[in-house]
């Protein structure tokens, strides 16, 4: 059990991208952190154990698909009772599997709804209950910019997000009353592996749409990631924050 009185923050998809910057802001506060991943090649996952080392901070992580739910069962019965409830959740895993829907097949469609919002009714439901015993916790979803505008060759992932939106809204409703918060961020266009395999011309163009003509830094997001997550929005729940440079306003 955790002994002392850092909160014990549980982030999916912690080993890269947003995932890594959401931890290292949480690292700064000493938090104990948590850290999930999937891939077999968890060289990203030590490197991140590495840079939470140099804040201090002992990060423990697990090799888990988020979107098996008996795995995510498994997963927080071992986290809870090694760490203590979890105080505060970050629902980040998410792939793509981009195409247009006339050549999406039914795997590309299955995979991200399956990672990108399963996951989430895994893991929140995980926690929730302990965390309503606690009365006391907070989860983070990772939406998208496009579960709001839409693009086209995202209809899997747009839906995915989207789906996440209304997750976030009506869970945050169900347990308001339990002193638990739900809020969700949806990034904009962020520097990570997941947009630097797009092809240039599918970059510039997302570019031009982006009134402050930047790409967003991992640490925009885990910024609001944080602050949602923090006392200074204690009277926030069921929002969707938007970090995206003014993409969609
Ligand atoms: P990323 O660099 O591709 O990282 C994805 C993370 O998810 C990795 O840690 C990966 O770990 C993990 N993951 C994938 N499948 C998993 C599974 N089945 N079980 C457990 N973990 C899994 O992505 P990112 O750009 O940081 O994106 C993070 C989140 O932000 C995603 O939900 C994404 O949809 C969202 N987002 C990103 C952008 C953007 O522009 N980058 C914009 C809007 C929203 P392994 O590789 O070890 O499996």
């Amino acid at each position: 059990m955790n002994e002392s009185s850092s909160r014990v923050v549980v982030i999916t998809g912690g080993s890269r991208g947003i995932g890594r910057a959401v931890a290292l802001r949480f690292a700064e506060e000493k938090a104990v952190v948590v850290l999930v991943h999937y891939d077999p090649d968890d060289e990203a996952a030590r490197e991140t154990e590495a840079l939470l080392a140099e804040h201090g901070v002992k990060a423990s992580s697990y090799r888990v698909d988020v979107s098996s739910r008996q795995a995510v069962v498994e997963l927080f019965s071992e986290i809870h009772e090694s760490f203590g409830v979890t105080d505060v959740l970050v629902n980040n895993a998410g792939i793509t599997r981009d195409t247009l829907l006339m050549r999406m097949t039914e795997s590309d469609w299955d995979a991200v709804m399956q990672v990108n919002l399963k996951s989430v009714f895994n893991c929140t439901q995980a926690v929730l209950r302990p965390m309503v015993k606690k009365r006391g916790g907070c989860i983070v979803n990772i939406s998208s910019v496009v579960g709001q505008i839409g693009n086209a060759g995202q209809a899997n992932y747009a839906a995915s997000k989207a789906g996440i939106m209304g997750f976030t809204k009506s869970v945050a409703r169900e347990v308001a009353g339990r002193g638990l918060r739900v809020n969700a961020v949806a990034p904009g266009f962020i520097d990570t592996e997941m947009t630097a395999v797009l092809p240039e011309k599918v970059k510039e163009e997302f570019l031009r749409q982006i009134p402050m003509s930047r790409m967003g830094t991992p640490r925009d997001v885990a910024e609001a990631v944080y602050w949602l997550a923090s006392e200074a929005a204690a009277y926030i729940t069921g929002q969707v924050i938007h970090v995206n440079g003014g993409m969609y306003m």
